[in-house]
Parts: structure tokens; sequence; C-alpha cells
């Protein structure tokens, strides 16, 4: 613990996970000095404990730490292999530890001070918010806090879905992936009564590459059932798990609900991550909001402004992505046609740029006319029967 509480500090970001080591690097890249800042978190994230894959320009900062790019992806069906060229974005693998280890060495450029310990409540007067310990303990007063600790959203949404997944870094002897070819989405495994499944391969060389499998629905696996999938995926990709090694294993659980995140819970509080609403609700990316937020919260304090980001999909973008996960989920459409329907009927990089929540409402309503009509129609009334429902018991 630091020697004097409350430590006072200009900037406390509360949690310190992926949100904020993008905002901590972003700091050092807009070339913010004299802020004062803290980082609150009991756990000082190091090493590898998760892969980040995202879509974006090439040439920012992040390229030197990119472990693998592609600029074509597979996706995958029972009905064929489509090749999605992505210019002029390109697909990127992150592994988390050269992400954490960048924002260890902001940390140490601008001063911060960490505090590794759980922060509880934070009480903001309109002038300063007091970090408090689960106890009640001041451990910070802060001009502002970027609070990315994960939470649920404000009021359960109506459709409460989570994307899933366990994915194994495999290493080979021998040549065995092909690094030209990443899949982003394979839809051949078998579907799951409720949601959608798919597995993907990222190759970072011919001899090591992650392969995962993903449900999106509303059950989570058990331990043998995850193992058992990507046995069976890996089997459907012609690999032979025997003569291969499970380096490491990946698993996660990312909301996927139009429950809503509150980004602005008081004046000097701003969330950020998927606690802030990052998470694009109708397939888990969260990567490309939060180094897009995190961006624009340097470049405001770079500025002398307050760091408040855009929020980080635009209105209209949840609207469509709550109708299209009550069509799911109610069986309205299913998955592999809805996705199928989106990458046959659109040029990939409109479908990409959508799903990051840049497209101008034209495009949106060129992706809306590539969903199949009727089912889309109920699920959009059902949609507007249960916000009015939800009105009118509040
Ligand atoms: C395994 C995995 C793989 C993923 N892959 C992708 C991907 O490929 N592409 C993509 O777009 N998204 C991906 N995501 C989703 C998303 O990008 C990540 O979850 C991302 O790390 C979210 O960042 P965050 O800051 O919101 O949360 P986190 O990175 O989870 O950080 C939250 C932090 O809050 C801290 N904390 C918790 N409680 C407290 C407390 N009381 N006080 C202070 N701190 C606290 C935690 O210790 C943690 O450090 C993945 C998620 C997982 C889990």
């Amino acid at each position: 613990m630091h020697a004097s509480f409350p430590v006072d500090v200009d900037l406390a970001l509360v949690g310190g996970g992926g949100a904020a080591s993008l905002v901590l690097a972003a700091l050092d890249r807009h070339g913010v000095t004299g802020l004062r800042v803290a980082v609150v978190d009991p756990v000082h994230k190091r090493g590898q404990d998760r892969t980040w894959a995202f879509w974006g320009l090439p040439g920012d900062d992040l390229d030197p730490l990119l472990s693998a790019s592609w600029s074509q992806v597979d996706v995958v069906t029972p009905a064929g292999r489509r090749v999605l060229t992505l210019d002029p974005l390109r697909y990127g693998m992150l592994r988390s530890a050269p992400v954490y280890d960048r924002a260890a060495a902001a940390e140490r450029r601008l001063d911060a001070v960490r505090i590794s310990a759980p922060a509880g409540e934070l009480r903001d007067d309109g002038e300063r918010v007091v970090v408090r310990d689960p106890d009640g303990r001041d451990l910070v007063r802060a001009g502002w806090v970027l609070d990315s600790r994960p939470r649920r959203p404000k009021r359960p949404g109506r459709t409460r879905w989570l994307q899933h997944f366990r994915g194994w870094w495999l290493a080979a002897d021998r040549p065995t992936f092909d690094p030209q070819r990443a899949v982003l989405m394979d839809f051949r495994t078998p579907q799951p009564e409720r949601g959608v499944s798919f597995g993907y391969v990222l190759p970072v060389d011919d001899r090591f590459a992650l392969v995962e499998y993903t449900e999106f629905g509303p059950e989570l696996l058990d331990d043998a059932g995850y193992d058992a999938a990507l046995c069976a995926y890996a089997d459907l990709l012609g690999l032979d798990l025997a003569a291969l090694r499970v380096r490491e294993v990946e698993d996660g659980v990312i909301p996927m609900t139009d429950g809503p995140f509150e980004s602005r819970p008081s004046p000097r509080v701003v969330r950020l991550g998927t606690a802030g609403g990052a998470t694009r609700p109708s397939t888990g990316f969260t990567f490309s909001a939060m180094l897009r937020q995190a961006d624009q919260v340097a470049r405001a304090l770079a500025e002398g402004r307050p760091p408040v980001p855009a929020p980080a999909y635009p209105g209209r973008h949840l609207w469509m992505d709550a109708v299209a996960l009550r069509a799911l989920d109610r069986g309205h459409v299913g998955g592999v046609e809805f996705f199928e329907r989106l990458f046959d009927r659109n040029p990939p990089e409109r479908v990409l740029r959508f799903l990051d929540g840049v497209t101008s409402p034209a495009e949106d309503l060129a992706v809306m006319r590539s969903s199949p009509l009727l089912p889309m129609t109920g699920a959009v009334l059902g949609d507007a029967a249960g916000r009015l429902r939800a009105r009118l018991r509040r």
C-alpha cells in the first residue's frame, strides 16, 4: 500500500486491464506530461492472459506489437469458403503481454502511482472523486476517474447472451498451418440448439497457431464440453492432435446483451472498456472501440479538455444489435444464415466498419437490407414491444 492515503491525482484509472492499458499507452503517444496519474487495481496485469484479434488500418503504433496480421481472412459455412479481402484494413492479432508492457512503460514515464488494492465506492461531488477501498477508506482523490472494473449492465437486457470460448495455442514440429490464411469464422461446427457456434484459426507461423471454439448463446459449456468441441473442430480442420502440443489455453466469457452499460455514471466518472459499453453486443468484439476511446481520452487530456470519449457505438447500431440478438435468440433467424447473408451481400470492409460502429446511416441501411426481411421485422416489432413494456414497468 502507498504511504500516505488518500493520494491526490488529476486522473485515476480504476481497473488496470485492457481499456486502462490502452489509455496509458495513448497518454504516452500524445506526449501528455505533468499529469498526476494513479492506477488502482489489485492485480498488476502482466504477461499473456488473452489475445486480441481486431481489424483496423495498418500503420499505427500497434503494428510493431502484432504477432501476426492478414489482409485476407476466410469465412467458412457448410455451403463453402469465402475469402474476404480486407484492403485497406487488416486483421491483426495482438497478444496481451506487449500491451501490458507498453502500459507499464507509460506508467513509469508518467510517474504514475500504482495502488495494488481493490477499489470500492466512488464518491463524486462534481469537483473531485474520492476512490474508496471496500472498507470505506479513502485511497485516492482525483479530478477524474476512468473506471473499467467489470460490471453488469445498468438494467438486465431483454436478450442476455454470452460469447464464450476456449482456444488452444497449438505448436507443431513440422509445417502444419498456412500463415497466410486466417479463419475469421468457420460455421461448420455443430450448431447448438439455441445460439451460434463457430471455430477459427489464427496462425502466427506454419508451426504455431491459435485454434479456438466459440459460442454465442445463453449458456456456458462445462470444461469437458469446450475440450470436446475443440477436439471436434481440430478434427474438422484435419489436425492430428497427437502430433501437436497445446502450449497455452485461453478461456473467456464476454457479454452480448442489449442491457445498457452506463458510460457516465456521475459528472467526473467515465466508464471505459466492457463496463463502459465498448463490447459490441452482436459480436463481443471490444478492442477497436477501446482503442478509439483511449485515443480520444488522451487527445482530450493533451488539449486540456475533460477526458470524455464519444459513445463507443451510435445509438442506431445498439438498436440494430438489440434486434439482431432478439432475432437470433427467439429463433427468427438461424445464426449461420444471418452471418452468411451479412458477408455475402456486403463488401467485407463495410461489414467490419459496421461492426466497429463507424459506418454512415446509408451504409447501415445497406447492412440492414442484407438481413432476411420477415424474421427481422418480427424481431423489430418484438423489440419495440419489449421496450414499451420495460418503460411501463419503470
Ligand atoms: C480471453 C479473452 C479474449 C478476448 N479477445 C478479444 C478479441 O480478440 N477481440 C476483442 O475485440 N475483444 C476481445 N475480448 C474482449 C475484451 O477486449 C477484453 O475483455 C478486454 O480485456 C476488456 O478490457 P476491460 O478493461 O474492459 O476489462 P479487463 O481487461 O478485464 O480489465 C478489468 C480490470 O479491472 C480490475 N478490477 C476488478 N475489480 C476491481 C476492483 N474492485 N478495483 C480495481 N480494479 C478491479 C481487474 O483486475 C482488471 O485488471 C477478449 C476477452 C477475453 C476475456
